[in-house]
Protein backbone atom coordinates (compact mmCIF):
# COMPACT_ATOMS: atom_id res chain seq x y z
CA UNK A 1 0.00 0.00 0.00
CA UNK A 2 0.98 3.41 -1.14
CA UNK A 3 2.58 5.36 2.35
CA UNK A 4 0.34 8.49 1.02
CA UNK A 5 -3.21 8.66 -0.91
CA UNK A 6 -1.68 11.59 -3.20
CA UNK A 7 2.21 12.50 -4.30
CA UNK A 8 0.80 15.99 -4.52
CA UNK A 9 -2.09 18.09 -3.16
CA UNK A 10 -2.23 21.57 -3.99
CA UNK A 11 -4.21 24.11 -2.31
CA UNK A 12 -5.87 26.41 -4.85
CA UNK A 13 -6.57 26.11 -7.82
CA UNK A 14 -5.73 29.51 -9.43
CA UNK A 15 -2.72 30.32 -11.72
CA UNK A 16 -0.04 29.08 -10.05
CA UNK A 17 -1.61 26.12 -8.27
CA UNK A 18 -3.80 24.77 -12.05
CA UNK A 19 0.20 25.01 -13.33
CA UNK A 20 1.51 22.86 -10.88
CA UNK A 21 -0.92 20.57 -10.68
CA UNK A 22 -0.94 19.67 -14.61
CA UNK A 23 2.57 19.58 -15.23
CA UNK A 24 2.90 17.64 -11.90
CA UNK A 25 0.41 15.17 -13.30
CA UNK A 26 1.72 15.32 -16.64
CA UNK A 27 5.24 14.06 -15.09
CA UNK A 28 3.27 11.34 -13.24
CA UNK A 29 2.52 12.47 -10.16
CA UNK A 30 -0.94 11.48 -8.15
CA UNK A 31 -2.50 14.49 -8.01
CA UNK A 32 -5.15 16.32 -5.66
CA UNK A 33 -6.16 20.34 -5.83
CA UNK A 34 -8.60 21.55 -3.58
CA UNK A 35 -10.25 24.98 -4.52
CA UNK A 36 -13.04 26.41 -2.27
CA UNK A 37 -14.37 28.73 -4.93
CA UNK A 38 -14.36 29.05 -8.06
CA UNK A 39 -11.27 26.81 -10.57
CA UNK A 40 -9.11 29.49 -11.99
CA UNK A 41 -9.02 31.42 -9.03
CA UNK A 42 -8.44 35.82 -8.72
CA UNK A 43 -7.00 35.92 -12.58
CA UNK A 44 -9.99 34.37 -14.51
CA UNK A 45 -12.78 34.93 -12.00
CA UNK A 46 -12.27 38.56 -10.33
CA UNK A 47 -8.74 39.93 -11.39
CA UNK A 48 -6.92 40.14 -14.97
CA UNK A 49 -9.30 38.55 -16.94
CA UNK A 50 -13.09 40.19 -16.32
CA UNK A 51 -10.90 43.54 -15.35
CA UNK A 52 -9.44 43.78 -18.96
CA UNK A 53 -12.77 43.43 -20.16
CA UNK A 54 -14.07 45.74 -18.73
CA UNK A 55 -11.26 48.34 -19.71
CA UNK A 56 -11.86 47.47 -22.84
CA UNK A 57 -15.66 47.67 -22.85
CA UNK A 58 -14.87 50.99 -21.32
CA UNK A 59 -12.82 52.44 -23.79
CA UNK A 60 -15.01 52.47 -26.50
CA UNK A 61 -16.47 55.75 -24.92
CA UNK A 62 -13.32 57.29 -26.01
CA UNK A 63 -13.43 55.81 -29.60
CA UNK A 64 -16.72 56.89 -30.12
CA UNK A 65 -15.94 60.48 -29.56
CA UNK A 66 -12.63 60.60 -31.65
CA UNK A 67 -14.65 59.13 -34.28
CA UNK A 68 -16.12 62.51 -35.38
CA UNK A 69 -12.38 63.87 -36.20
CA UNK A 70 -12.12 61.03 -38.82
CA UNK A 71 -15.30 62.00 -40.52
CA UNK A 72 -18.26 59.95 -38.55
CA UNK A 73 -21.27 60.95 -37.28
CA UNK A 74 -22.78 58.40 -34.30
CA UNK A 75 -25.93 58.77 -33.48
CA UNK A 76 -27.68 58.36 -29.68
CA UNK A 77 -25.57 55.76 -28.30
CA UNK A 78 -25.99 54.33 -25.04
CA UNK A 79 -24.64 51.99 -22.88
CA UNK A 80 -26.11 48.65 -20.57
CA UNK A 81 -23.98 47.69 -17.80
CA UNK A 82 -26.47 44.62 -16.95
CA UNK A 83 -25.97 43.64 -20.70
CA UNK A 84 -21.96 44.08 -19.73
CA UNK A 85 -21.91 42.04 -16.57
CA UNK A 86 -23.67 39.20 -17.73
CA UNK A 87 -21.76 38.35 -21.15
CA UNK A 88 -18.38 38.82 -19.01
CA UNK A 89 -19.78 36.54 -16.37
CA UNK A 90 -20.88 34.08 -19.34
CA UNK A 91 -17.32 34.24 -20.53
CA UNK A 92 -15.77 33.52 -17.32
CA UNK A 93 -18.00 30.93 -16.71
CA UNK A 94 -16.67 29.33 -20.11
CA UNK A 95 -13.08 29.67 -18.86
CA UNK A 96 -14.06 28.11 -15.39
CA UNK A 97 -14.99 25.34 -17.45
CA UNK A 98 -12.18 25.00 -19.66
CA UNK A 99 -9.45 25.48 -16.23
CA UNK A 100 -11.24 22.42 -14.59
CA UNK A 101 -11.23 20.16 -17.66
CA UNK A 102 -7.37 21.19 -18.50
CA UNK A 103 -6.58 19.65 -14.85
CA UNK A 104 -8.84 17.05 -15.22
CA UNK A 105 -7.64 15.89 -18.57
CA UNK A 106 -3.64 16.41 -16.92
CA UNK A 107 -5.23 13.69 -14.44
CA UNK A 108 -5.39 15.88 -11.44
CA UNK A 109 -8.47 15.45 -9.33
CA UNK A 110 -10.22 18.58 -7.95
CA UNK A 111 -11.85 18.82 -4.64
CA UNK A 112 -14.17 21.55 -4.60
CA UNK A 113 -13.90 22.41 -0.74
CA UNK A 114 -11.71 23.94 1.73
CA UNK A 115 -8.42 22.65 2.43
CA UNK A 116 -6.55 22.67 5.40
CA UNK A 117 -3.42 21.48 6.77
CA UNK A 118 -3.66 19.20 9.89
CA UNK A 119 -0.03 18.37 9.67
CA UNK A 120 3.29 18.36 7.54
CA UNK A 121 1.51 15.32 5.43
CA UNK A 122 -2.38 15.67 6.08
CA UNK A 123 -5.01 18.00 4.70
CA UNK A 124 -8.15 18.14 6.00
CA UNK A 125 -11.32 19.03 3.96
CA UNK A 126 -14.11 20.60 4.38
CA UNK A 127 -16.13 17.53 3.67
CA UNK A 128 -14.72 16.09 6.91
CA UNK A 129 -12.33 13.24 4.58
CA UNK A 130 -8.43 13.63 5.49
CA UNK A 131 -6.16 13.18 2.59
CA UNK A 132 -2.43 12.40 3.25
CA UNK A 133 0.16 13.98 0.72
CA UNK A 134 4.27 13.20 -0.04
CA UNK A 135 4.05 16.87 -0.73
CA UNK A 136 1.71 19.86 -0.43
CA UNK A 137 1.83 22.88 -2.45
CA UNK A 138 0.16 26.39 -0.62
CA UNK A 139 -1.03 28.45 -3.29
CA UNK A 140 -4.34 29.88 -2.06
CA UNK A 141 -3.49 33.75 -3.45
CA UNK A 142 -4.76 36.80 -1.54
CA UNK A 143 -7.49 38.83 -0.86
CA UNK A 144 -8.59 43.00 -0.58
CA UNK A 145 -7.38 44.93 2.69
CA UNK A 146 -10.03 46.59 4.18
CA UNK A 147 -7.40 48.28 5.92
CA UNK A 148 -7.53 50.30 9.35
CA UNK A 149 -11.26 50.68 10.73
CA UNK A 150 -12.58 53.21 9.70
CA UNK A 151 -16.82 54.21 10.43
CA UNK A 152 -18.61 52.45 7.91
CA UNK A 153 -16.45 50.54 6.32
CA UNK A 154 -19.27 47.84 6.04
CA UNK A 155 -20.37 50.38 3.29
CA UNK A 156 -17.64 50.22 0.95
CA UNK A 157 -17.13 47.81 -1.75
CA UNK A 158 -13.60 45.92 -3.10
CA UNK A 159 -12.69 44.84 -6.61
CA UNK A 160 -14.52 41.60 -5.86
CA UNK A 161 -17.83 43.24 -5.65
CA UNK A 162 -16.97 45.61 -8.12
CA UNK A 163 -17.55 43.04 -10.57
CA UNK A 164 -20.82 42.57 -9.46
CA UNK A 165 -22.31 45.43 -8.95
CA UNK A 166 -26.43 45.60 -10.12
CA UNK A 167 -25.85 49.16 -11.68
CA UNK A 168 -23.28 51.17 -12.70
CA UNK A 169 -22.46 54.00 -10.19
CA UNK A 170 -22.89 57.66 -11.43
CA UNK A 171 -20.63 58.96 -8.96
CA UNK A 172 -17.92 56.38 -7.10
CA UNK A 173 -14.97 57.09 -4.59
CA UNK A 174 -12.04 55.25 -4.67
CA UNK A 175 -9.68 55.45 -2.31
CA UNK A 176 -6.02 54.17 -3.36
CA UNK A 177 -3.38 54.82 -5.82
CA UNK A 178 -1.98 51.57 -6.79
CA UNK A 179 -3.06 49.13 -9.97
CA UNK A 180 -6.85 48.57 -9.02
CA UNK A 181 -7.33 51.97 -7.83
CA UNK A 182 -6.40 53.37 -11.38
CA UNK A 183 -7.76 50.60 -13.22
CA UNK A 184 -10.90 50.85 -11.68
CA UNK A 185 -11.00 54.79 -11.83
CA UNK A 186 -10.42 54.39 -15.70
CA UNK A 187 -13.19 51.82 -16.14
CA UNK A 188 -15.91 53.77 -14.21
CA UNK A 189 -15.13 56.73 -16.04
CA UNK A 190 -15.18 55.41 -19.19
CA UNK A 191 -18.27 53.96 -18.80
CA UNK A 192 -18.97 57.55 -17.24
CA UNK A 193 -19.27 57.38 -14.12
CA UNK A 194 -18.11 60.47 -12.24
CA UNK A 195 -14.61 58.96 -10.88
CA UNK A 196 -13.06 60.51 -7.58
CA UNK A 197 -9.54 59.21 -6.33
CA UNK A 198 -8.22 59.64 -3.03
CA UNK A 199 -4.64 58.67 -2.21
CA UNK A 200 -2.43 59.08 0.85
CA UNK A 201 0.69 60.38 -0.65
CA UNK A 202 1.74 62.95 -2.45
CA UNK A 203 1.54 61.12 -5.91
CA UNK A 204 -0.41 58.06 -7.05
CA UNK A 205 1.32 54.86 -8.19
CA UNK A 206 4.09 54.51 -5.56
CA UNK A 207 7.22 52.80 -6.77
CA UNK A 208 6.81 53.64 -10.37
CA UNK A 209 9.33 55.94 -12.48
CA UNK A 210 8.18 60.17 -11.38
CA UNK A 211 7.84 60.43 -14.51
CA UNK A 212 5.20 57.90 -15.61
CA UNK A 213 3.58 58.93 -12.10
CA UNK A 214 3.38 63.11 -13.40
CA UNK A 215 2.33 61.54 -16.55
CA UNK A 216 -0.20 59.26 -15.52
CA UNK A 217 -2.06 61.63 -13.35
CA UNK A 218 -2.41 64.50 -15.60
CA UNK A 219 -4.21 62.36 -18.52
CA UNK A 220 -6.21 61.07 -15.86
CA UNK A 221 -7.36 64.57 -14.67
CA UNK A 222 -7.74 65.75 -18.38
CA UNK A 223 -10.53 62.67 -19.19
CA UNK A 224 -11.80 64.12 -16.11
CA UNK A 225 -11.23 61.82 -12.84
CA UNK A 226 -10.29 64.21 -9.77
CA UNK A 227 -7.72 62.99 -8.03
CA UNK A 228 -7.48 64.07 -4.23
CA UNK A 229 -3.73 63.60 -2.81
CA UNK A 230 -2.58 63.75 0.52
CA UNK A 231 -5.38 62.47 2.63
CA UNK A 232 -7.30 59.10 3.45
CA UNK A 233 -10.94 58.13 3.52
CA UNK A 234 -11.89 58.53 7.41
CA UNK A 235 -15.68 57.63 7.56
CA UNK A 236 -18.12 56.49 5.38
CA UNK A 237 -22.18 57.49 6.12
CA UNK A 238 -24.88 55.44 4.47
CA UNK A 239 -28.25 57.64 3.67
CA UNK A 240 -30.23 55.74 1.60
CA UNK A 241 -28.56 54.55 -1.77
CA UNK A 242 -26.27 57.57 -1.31
CA UNK A 243 -23.13 57.75 0.68
CA UNK A 244 -21.11 60.47 2.21
CA UNK A 245 -17.26 59.91 2.44
CA UNK A 246 -15.49 62.04 5.13
CA UNK A 247 -11.90 62.51 4.29
CA UNK A 248 -8.82 63.25 6.87
CA UNK A 249 -8.84 66.64 5.31
CA UNK A 250 -12.29 67.10 6.94
CA UNK A 251 -13.92 67.86 3.29
CA UNK A 252 -16.69 65.29 2.25
CA UNK A 253 -17.79 63.64 -1.35
CA UNK A 254 -21.16 62.25 -1.91
CA UNK A 255 -21.22 59.80 -4.30
CA UNK A 256 -23.10 56.16 -4.69
CA UNK A 257 -20.27 53.88 -3.91
CA UNK A 258 -17.34 53.59 -2.43
CA UNK A 259 -14.34 51.48 -2.92
CA UNK A 260 -11.23 50.84 -1.31
CA UNK A 261 -8.43 48.97 -3.72
CA UNK A 262 -6.03 49.77 -1.09
CA UNK A 263 -3.54 46.80 -1.72
CA UNK A 264 -4.07 43.21 -1.11
CA UNK A 265 -2.71 40.80 2.02
CA UNK A 266 -2.00 36.67 1.46
CA UNK A 267 -4.35 33.77 2.12
CA UNK A 268 -2.91 32.41 5.02
CA UNK A 269 -5.81 32.67 8.12
CA UNK A 270 -7.15 29.67 9.21
CA UNK A 271 -4.78 27.07 7.10
CA UNK A 272 -3.06 25.36 9.78
CA UNK A 273 0.20 26.68 8.99
CA UNK A 274 1.42 26.45 12.29
CA UNK A 275 0.19 22.86 13.20
CA UNK A 276 2.31 21.79 9.93
CA UNK A 277 5.55 24.11 11.11
CA UNK A 278 5.18 26.46 8.22
CA UNK A 279 6.79 30.12 9.05
CA UNK A 280 5.36 32.84 7.43
CA UNK A 281 7.94 35.72 6.39
CA UNK A 282 7.32 38.94 8.84
CA UNK A 283 8.49 41.46 6.63
CA UNK A 284 5.34 40.86 4.48
CA UNK A 285 2.87 38.27 5.90
CA UNK A 286 3.29 35.93 3.71
CA UNK A 287 4.29 32.15 3.29
CA UNK A 288 8.12 32.36 3.76
CA UNK A 289 10.13 30.76 0.76
CA UNK A 290 13.65 29.99 -0.43
CA UNK A 291 14.60 30.07 -4.08
CA UNK A 292 12.66 27.32 -4.86
CA UNK A 293 9.74 27.83 -2.99
CA UNK A 294 10.28 25.60 -0.55
CA UNK A 295 8.62 26.93 2.88
CA UNK A 296 10.77 26.01 6.36
CA UNK A 297 9.18 22.23 6.15
CA UNK A 298 10.59 20.18 3.85
CA UNK A 299 7.63 18.70 1.66
CA UNK A 300 5.99 21.58 1.22
CA UNK A 301 5.81 24.72 -0.83
CA UNK A 302 4.31 27.85 -1.52
CA UNK A 303 3.96 29.75 -4.63
CA UNK A 304 2.04 33.01 -6.17
CA UNK A 305 0.74 35.59 -4.34
CA UNK A 306 0.48 33.54 -0.89
CA UNK A 307 4.03 34.50 -0.92
CA UNK A 308 3.72 37.86 -1.64
CA UNK A 309 6.50 38.22 -3.67
CA UNK A 310 5.99 39.77 -6.71
CA UNK A 311 1.63 39.60 -7.30
CA UNK A 312 1.15 38.71 -10.89
CA UNK A 313 -0.01 36.00 -12.64
CA UNK A 314 2.99 35.08 -15.20
CA UNK A 315 4.63 34.79 -11.91
CA UNK A 316 2.26 32.34 -10.40
CA UNK A 317 2.58 30.51 -13.21
CA UNK A 318 6.03 30.78 -13.68
CA UNK A 319 6.78 29.21 -9.82
CA UNK A 320 3.77 26.82 -10.41
CA UNK A 321 5.48 25.00 -12.99
CA UNK A 322 9.14 25.47 -11.76
CA UNK A 323 8.32 23.94 -8.36
CA UNK A 324 6.34 20.93 -10.70
CA UNK A 325 9.39 20.66 -13.13
CA UNK A 326 11.62 20.24 -9.85
CA UNK A 327 9.67 18.19 -7.70
CA UNK A 328 8.28 16.02 -10.01
CA UNK A 329 10.31 16.42 -13.46
CA UNK A 330 14.02 15.38 -11.71
CA UNK A 331 14.51 19.18 -13.85
CA UNK A 332 15.34 21.77 -10.82
CA UNK A 333 14.30 25.43 -12.06
CA UNK A 334 14.50 28.33 -10.05
CA UNK A 335 12.16 31.63 -11.24
CA UNK A 336 14.11 34.52 -11.82
CA UNK A 337 12.68 37.44 -10.54
CA UNK A 338 14.43 40.04 -11.98
CA UNK A 339 13.18 42.31 -14.49
CA UNK A 340 9.46 41.55 -14.64
CA UNK A 341 7.20 43.50 -17.32
CA UNK A 342 4.67 45.20 -15.73
CA UNK A 343 1.24 46.67 -16.81
CA UNK A 344 -1.26 48.85 -15.09
CA UNK A 345 -4.24 48.81 -17.24
CA UNK A 346 -5.44 52.47 -16.30
CA UNK A 347 -6.33 54.68 -19.08
CA UNK A 348 -4.25 55.62 -20.24
CA UNK A 349 -2.16 52.26 -19.81
CA UNK A 350 1.28 52.10 -18.41
CA UNK A 351 3.66 49.80 -19.08
CA UNK A 352 6.96 49.51 -17.54
CA UNK A 353 10.54 47.17 -17.31
CA UNK A 354 13.50 47.46 -15.31
CA UNK A 355 14.82 49.97 -13.30
CA UNK A 356 13.27 53.71 -12.97
CA UNK A 357 15.24 56.52 -13.05
CA UNK A 358 15.69 57.27 -9.78
CA UNK A 359 16.62 52.91 -8.97
CA UNK A 360 18.97 53.22 -11.59
CA UNK A 361 21.09 56.36 -10.14
CA UNK A 362 21.19 54.55 -6.97
CA UNK A 363 22.76 51.52 -8.77
CA UNK A 364 25.17 52.96 -11.25
CA UNK A 365 27.32 56.07 -11.54
CA UNK A 366 26.90 56.92 -14.50
CA UNK A 367 23.23 56.97 -16.18
CA UNK A 368 21.39 58.41 -19.40
CA UNK A 369 18.07 59.46 -19.20
CA UNK A 370 16.20 59.19 -22.91
CA UNK A 371 12.90 60.73 -22.76
CA UNK A 372 10.02 62.12 -25.31
CA UNK A 373 6.26 63.10 -24.75
CA UNK A 374 4.46 63.55 -27.65
CA UNK A 375 1.32 64.28 -29.45
CA UNK A 376 0.00 60.87 -30.57
CA UNK A 377 -0.74 61.01 -34.34
CA UNK A 378 -4.56 60.00 -33.27
CA UNK A 379 -5.00 62.66 -31.60
CA UNK A 380 -3.95 65.23 -34.97
CA UNK A 381 -6.99 64.42 -36.09
CA UNK A 382 -9.06 63.30 -33.12
CA UNK A 383 -8.43 66.10 -31.35
CA UNK A 384 -8.06 64.59 -28.16
CA UNK A 385 -5.53 66.98 -25.47
CA UNK A 386 -3.29 63.41 -25.01
CA UNK A 387 -0.16 62.97 -24.91
CA UNK A 388 2.77 59.80 -24.65
CA UNK A 389 5.01 59.51 -22.62
CA UNK A 390 8.35 57.31 -24.08
CA UNK A 391 11.56 56.75 -21.28
CA UNK A 392 14.77 54.58 -21.68
CA UNK A 393 17.24 54.75 -18.79
CA UNK A 394 20.07 53.30 -19.84
CA UNK A 395 23.49 52.59 -18.05
CA UNK A 396 26.11 54.95 -19.49
CA UNK A 397 29.48 52.98 -18.55
CA UNK A 398 28.38 49.82 -20.14
CA UNK A 399 25.18 51.22 -22.80
CA UNK A 400 22.57 48.66 -21.38
CA UNK A 401 19.31 49.88 -21.42
CA UNK A 402 18.16 49.42 -17.88
CA UNK A 403 14.56 50.19 -18.05
CA UNK A 404 11.83 51.26 -20.48
CA UNK A 405 8.37 52.95 -19.45
CA UNK A 406 5.42 54.05 -21.22
CA UNK A 407 2.31 55.57 -20.78
CA UNK A 408 0.24 55.38 -23.72
CA UNK A 409 -2.58 53.62 -26.17
CA UNK A 410 -0.98 49.94 -26.09
CA UNK A 411 1.81 50.64 -23.57
CA UNK A 412 1.54 46.89 -22.32
CA UNK A 413 1.72 45.41 -25.73
CA UNK A 414 5.00 47.62 -26.35
CA UNK A 415 5.93 46.24 -23.25
CA UNK A 416 6.39 42.80 -23.55
CA UNK A 417 8.04 43.12 -26.68
CA UNK A 418 10.66 45.54 -25.45
CA UNK A 419 10.75 43.23 -22.04
CA UNK A 420 12.95 40.75 -24.06
CA UNK A 421 15.44 43.12 -25.38
CA UNK A 422 15.72 44.46 -21.44
CA UNK A 423 16.11 40.78 -20.14
CA UNK A 424 18.67 39.77 -22.96
CA UNK A 425 20.92 42.83 -21.57
CA UNK A 426 20.45 44.89 -24.85
CA UNK A 427 22.46 47.83 -25.28
CA UNK A 428 21.23 51.32 -26.48
CA UNK A 429 23.40 50.80 -29.40
CA UNK A 430 21.20 47.50 -30.20
CA UNK A 431 18.43 50.18 -29.92
CA UNK A 432 19.63 52.85 -32.36
CA UNK A 433 20.51 49.56 -34.79
CA UNK A 434 16.88 48.56 -35.12
CA UNK A 435 15.41 50.27 -37.83
CA UNK A 436 12.13 52.03 -36.90
CA UNK A 437 8.78 51.18 -37.91
CA UNK A 438 6.71 53.86 -39.56
CA UNK A 439 4.57 55.28 -38.67
CA UNK A 440 3.81 54.02 -34.91
CA UNK A 441 4.26 55.34 -31.65
CA UNK A 442 7.14 53.15 -30.07
CA UNK A 443 9.19 53.90 -33.31
CA UNK A 444 10.65 56.46 -30.42
CA UNK A 445 12.19 54.12 -28.65
CA UNK A 446 14.88 53.61 -31.40
CA UNK A 447 15.13 56.76 -32.90
CA UNK A 448 15.73 58.89 -29.20
CA UNK A 449 19.44 59.65 -29.87
CA UNK A 450 20.05 62.30 -27.30
CA UNK A 451 19.88 61.67 -23.60
CA UNK A 452 17.62 64.14 -22.00
CA UNK A 453 19.09 64.16 -18.72
CA UNK A 454 22.63 62.73 -17.46
CA UNK A 455 23.64 61.65 -13.93
CA UNK A 456 26.95 61.22 -12.80
CA UNK A 457 27.68 60.25 -9.12
CA UNK A 458 30.60 62.34 -7.64
CA UNK A 459 33.78 59.95 -6.34
CA UNK A 460 33.11 60.46 -2.68
CA UNK A 461 36.21 62.65 -1.50
P1 LIG B 1 -5.15 32.92 -6.92
O1 LIG B 1 -5.31 33.06 -8.37
O2 LIG B 1 -5.76 33.95 -6.04
O3 LIG B 1 -5.74 31.49 -6.53
C1 LIG B 1 -5.86 31.08 -5.19
C2 LIG B 1 -7.06 30.14 -5.11
O4 LIG B 1 -7.02 29.45 -3.87
C3 LIG B 1 -8.40 30.88 -5.13
O5 LIG B 1 -9.20 30.37 -6.16
C4 LIG B 1 -9.01 30.59 -3.75
O6 LIG B 1 -10.42 30.45 -3.80
C5 LIG B 1 -8.34 29.29 -3.39
N1 LIG B 1 -8.21 29.02 -1.95
C6 LIG B 1 -7.74 29.86 -0.99
N2 LIG B 1 -7.68 29.20 0.20
C7 LIG B 1 -8.11 27.94 -0.02
C8 LIG B 1 -8.26 26.79 0.82
N3 LIG B 1 -7.91 26.81 2.09
N4 LIG B 1 -8.75 25.67 0.26
C9 LIG B 1 -9.11 25.62 -1.05
N5 LIG B 1 -8.98 26.67 -1.88
C10 LIG B 1 -8.48 27.81 -1.38
N6 LIG B 1 -2.09 40.11 -12.41
C11 LIG B 1 -1.55 40.29 -13.64
O7 LIG B 1 -0.49 39.73 -13.94
N7 LIG B 1 -2.17 41.10 -14.58
C12 LIG B 1 -3.34 41.73 -14.32
O8 LIG B 1 -3.87 42.43 -15.18
C13 LIG B 1 -3.93 41.55 -13.03
N8 LIG B 1 -5.10 42.16 -12.74
C14 LIG B 1 -5.66 41.96 -11.50
C15 LIG B 1 -6.86 42.60 -11.22
C16 LIG B 1 -7.45 42.44 -9.98
C17 LIG B 1 -8.74 43.16 -9.68
C18 LIG B 1 -6.82 41.62 -9.01
C19 LIG B 1 -7.45 41.43 -7.65
C20 LIG B 1 -5.62 40.97 -9.27
C21 LIG B 1 -5.04 41.14 -10.53
N9 LIG B 1 -3.82 40.53 -10.86
C22 LIG B 1 -3.26 40.72 -12.09
C23 LIG B 1 -3.10 39.67 -9.87
C24 LIG B 1 -3.37 38.18 -10.15
O9 LIG B 1 -4.76 37.96 -10.17
C25 LIG B 1 -2.72 37.32 -9.07
O10 LIG B 1 -1.35 37.64 -8.98
C26 LIG B 1 -2.85 35.84 -9.38
O11 LIG B 1 -4.19 35.44 -9.51
C27 LIG B 1 -2.19 35.00 -8.27
O12 LIG B 1 -2.36 33.63 -8.51
P2 LIG B 1 -2.30 32.59 -7.31
O13 LIG B 1 -2.32 31.23 -7.92
O14 LIG B 1 -1.21 32.93 -6.39
O15 LIG B 1 -3.65 32.84 -6.48
P1 LIG C 1 -1.27 48.27 -4.75
O1 LIG C 1 -0.23 47.84 -3.80
O2 LIG C 1 -0.95 48.37 -6.19
O3 LIG C 1 -1.83 49.69 -4.30
C1 LIG C 1 -2.34 49.89 -3.00
C2 LIG C 1 -2.63 51.35 -2.85
O4 LIG C 1 -3.34 51.56 -1.64
C3 LIG C 1 -1.37 52.19 -2.77
O5 LIG C 1 -1.60 53.40 -3.42
C4 LIG C 1 -1.18 52.37 -1.27
O6 LIG C 1 -0.51 53.55 -0.93
C5 LIG C 1 -2.63 52.48 -0.82
N1 LIG C 1 -2.82 52.06 0.58
C6 LIG C 1 -2.30 50.98 1.20
N2 LIG C 1 -2.73 50.93 2.47
C7 LIG C 1 -3.53 52.00 2.66
C8 LIG C 1 -4.26 52.47 3.77
N3 LIG C 1 -4.25 51.82 4.93
N4 LIG C 1 -4.98 53.60 3.62
C9 LIG C 1 -5.00 54.25 2.44
N5 LIG C 1 -4.32 53.85 1.35
C10 LIG C 1 -3.59 52.72 1.46
O7 LIG C 1 -2.49 47.28 -4.46
P2 LIG C 1 -3.84 47.01 -5.26
O8 LIG C 1 -4.84 46.70 -4.22
O9 LIG C 1 -4.11 48.09 -6.23
O10 LIG C 1 -3.47 45.68 -6.05
C11 LIG C 1 -2.90 44.57 -5.36
C12 LIG C 1 -1.88 43.88 -6.20
O11 LIG C 1 -2.51 43.09 -7.20
C13 LIG C 1 -0.96 44.80 -6.98
O12 LIG C 1 0.11 45.27 -6.20
C14 LIG C 1 -0.50 43.90 -8.09
O13 LIG C 1 0.57 43.08 -7.64
C15 LIG C 1 -1.71 43.05 -8.37
N6 LIG C 1 -2.47 43.62 -9.49
C16 LIG C 1 -1.87 43.66 -10.71
C17 LIG C 1 -2.51 44.22 -11.78
C18 LIG C 1 -1.83 44.26 -13.10
O14 LIG C 1 -0.87 43.54 -13.31
N7 LIG C 1 -2.29 45.09 -14.05
C19 LIG C 1 -3.84 44.79 -11.66
C20 LIG C 1 -4.40 44.69 -10.32
C21 LIG C 1 -3.72 44.13 -9.29
P3 LIG C 1 1.09 53.65 -0.84
O15 LIG C 1 1.58 53.59 -2.23
O16 LIG C 1 1.30 54.95 -0.19
O17 LIG C 1 1.54 52.49 -0.02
Amino acid sequence: MAEFDVDLFVIGGGSGGVRAARIAANYGAKVMVAEEYRMGGTCVIRGCVPKKLFVIGSHVHQEIEDAAGFGWTIGQVSFDWATLVANKDKEIARLERAYTTNVEKSGARIVKTRAVLEDAHTLRLATGEKVTAKYILIATGGAPNHGPHVPGIEHVISSNEAFHLKELPKRIVIQGGGYIALEFAGIFAGFGSDVTVVYRGDNILRGFDEDVRKHVRAEMEKRGITIITGCTVAKVDKHGHDYTTHLSSGSSIASDQVMFAIGRHPNVKGLGLEAAGVAINPANGGIQVDGWSKTSVDNIYAVGDVTHRANLTPVAIREGHAFADTVFGKRPVQVDHATIPTAVFSQPEVGTVGLTEEEAQAQFSHVDIYKTDFRPIKATMSGRDTRVLMKLVVDASSDRVLGCHIVGDCAAEITQAVAIAVKMKATKADFDATIALHPTASEELVTMRTPTARHVRQAAE
